[in-house]
């Protein structure tokens, strides 16, 4: 016992250490190396006319075929198959010659996509949830992260997020050591983000409280729970936090939640689209076009084998041009955009998308009368026998609808397993009724999501238990 409170004035401590920290002069806190270089290159192209920009990525292009043409099995072997001779691919406009990526093939051919001299460009394993509930895994180089991070760093100044600005985070759920800290604050980055494993009335009450004494001007959120926040201020109007910008990025931002959140926190919010595997990114400028960054990603936009007829949604498909430790070329995202043919007033030449869909974040509505997301999805569910895909409905808080897609019909075993599986994926006791569907039908931007919730948001129910524990100063 005596240890327990020892060691949690310990946290206490700790939290006020690195709270201290955050007001550190930023000389105390500088970027690394690479990071740094990386920062540069991309702001010197940043208002590069657009034939400099193209010239650009044709070459990283063509560095990249060769690179792959020579320390890549896959690619090798891909290359005697379909008869491709690497020098073919002299730019952009030559990556339809190589065949489509998918998610399968990654998965299947993981070891072989990887570079022969892989420790070479210090890889990081990457991984990200997908819609169907199944866990993607990934190597990003070095280099790749910190080019994809400098496009982000771009988009913020863009956006009015300078660096040194303090900003509140209300991203995913803290997981591992974090898994039960209300808060934690990185004093390098200024960034105290917030755990939401639960978002109830109480806990964003506390969020403000701790926004606030952290002198927080900028909000970082996934358009899911910047929406939840933004109707908490509306509900109960706590206008203690008002950020001066918000930016998003991770789901889709509807224009919806964009006008809302503009109207009750009264600032303008800014949208990043990007993915994990690093293989396409759209960044919004101050105008609010989103600017493909094309020193880094080469973005198609397709239905079937072409680019998408003008005006109308393609899949996208993108390749990292800086991604040398396991390169993915013209790999299935799964989302969706239409292309933007006009010249943005910003003054960036940077290719254009517009009305970005398929990343959709899955939210329900727990007991405690808050809401929880799902940020990998289903986990265990997906590998239930027979089970092709699966799409949960909330209807009340604890009566759920799960429409599931299995050909060749499920056992009674299977049913059971499904419906315990997806009792502990969503945490509380509810009826789970399973109905075989032929397929899961689609959201109007294109995606199947993987779970919807049709109980009314309200942060007005009475007052919550608080389910987190803190390490957090009061
Ligand atoms: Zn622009």
């Amino acid at each position: 016992m005596a240890v327990d409170r020892w060691l949690s004035e310990l946290e206490r401590f700790r939290s006020w250490i690195s709270f201290g920290l955050t007001f550190a002069p930023r000389f105390l806190a500088p970027a690394p190396r690479g990071l740094r270089e990386a920062i540069r290159e991309m702001r010197a192209s940043e208002y590069w006319p657009p034939e400099r920009l193209r010239e650009l990525a044709d070459a990283k292009v063509r560095r990249l075929i060769q690179y792959v043409a020579k320390h890549v099995p896959y690619y090798r072997e891909l290359f005697a198959r379909e008869r491709l001779d690497p020098r073919e691919i002299r730019g952009v406009a030559d990556l339809p010659k190589i065949p489509i990526l998918t998610r399968e093939v990654l998965q299947e051919r993981f070891e072989d996509l990887k570079s022969d001299e892989f420790e070479r460009h210090a890889p990081i394993l990457g991984q990200s949830g997908g819609s169907t509930g199944e866990r993607r895994y990934f190597w990003l180089s070095q280099r790749c992260m910190n080019m994809e991070f400098a496009a982000v760093r771009r988009h913020y100044d863009a956006a009015g997020y300078r660096e040194g600005d303090r900003c509140a985070a209300l991203y995913f759920p803290l997981e591992g050591k974090l898994a039960n800290r209300f808060y934690w604050d990185d004093w390098r980055r200024r960034i105290r983000t917030f755990n939401t494993r639960l978002l109830t009335r109480d806990t964003l009450e506390r969020f403000v409280s701790l926004a606030v004494q952290f002198r927080a001007d900028v909000l970082w959120a996934y358009p899911s729970h910047l929406d939840l926040f933004v109707r908490y201020v509306e509900q109960t109007g706590d206008e203690r936090f008002r950020p001066r910008v918000v930016v998003t990025n991770a789901e889709v931002l509807y224009e919806a939640q964009r006008e809302r959140a503009r109207r009750v926190l009264g600032c303008d919010v800014f949208d990043w689209y990007g993915l994990g595997e690093h293989v396409a990114a759209a960044a919004e400028c101050e105008r609010h076009g989103y600017h493909i960054p094309e020193e880094i990603v080469a973005v198609e936009v397709l239905r079937g084998n072409q680019e998408a007829p003008e005006g109308e949604p393609g899949e996208i498909v993108g390749t990292c041009l800086e991604n040398f430790a396991q390169p993915l070329i013209r790999y299935c995202t799964g989302d969706f955009a239409i292309r933007r043919h006009d010249r943005c007033p910003c003054g960036r030449a940077h290719a254009m998308l517009r009305e970005i869909g398929g990343r959709t974040q899955d939210i329900i509505s727990t007991p405690e009368g808050g809401w929880r997301a799902f940020r990998h999805g289903l986990f265990g569910v997906e590998q239930v026998p027979g089970l092709e895909a699966i799409q949960l409905e909330q209807l009340e808080v604890r009566r759920f609808i799960a429409r599931v897609v299995a050909p060749g019909g499920l056992t009674a075993e299977a049913r059971q397993v499904l419906t315990r599986r997806v009792v502990e994926a969503i945490g509380f006791e509810a009826e789970i009724n399973v109905i075989l569907v032929d397929d899961i039908p689609r959201t109007e931007r294109g995606k199947r999501r993987l779970v919807i919730s049709r109980v009314p948001f309200s942060f007005l129910a009475q007052p919550q238990p608080l389910e987190l524990t803190s390490a957090a100063p009061r």
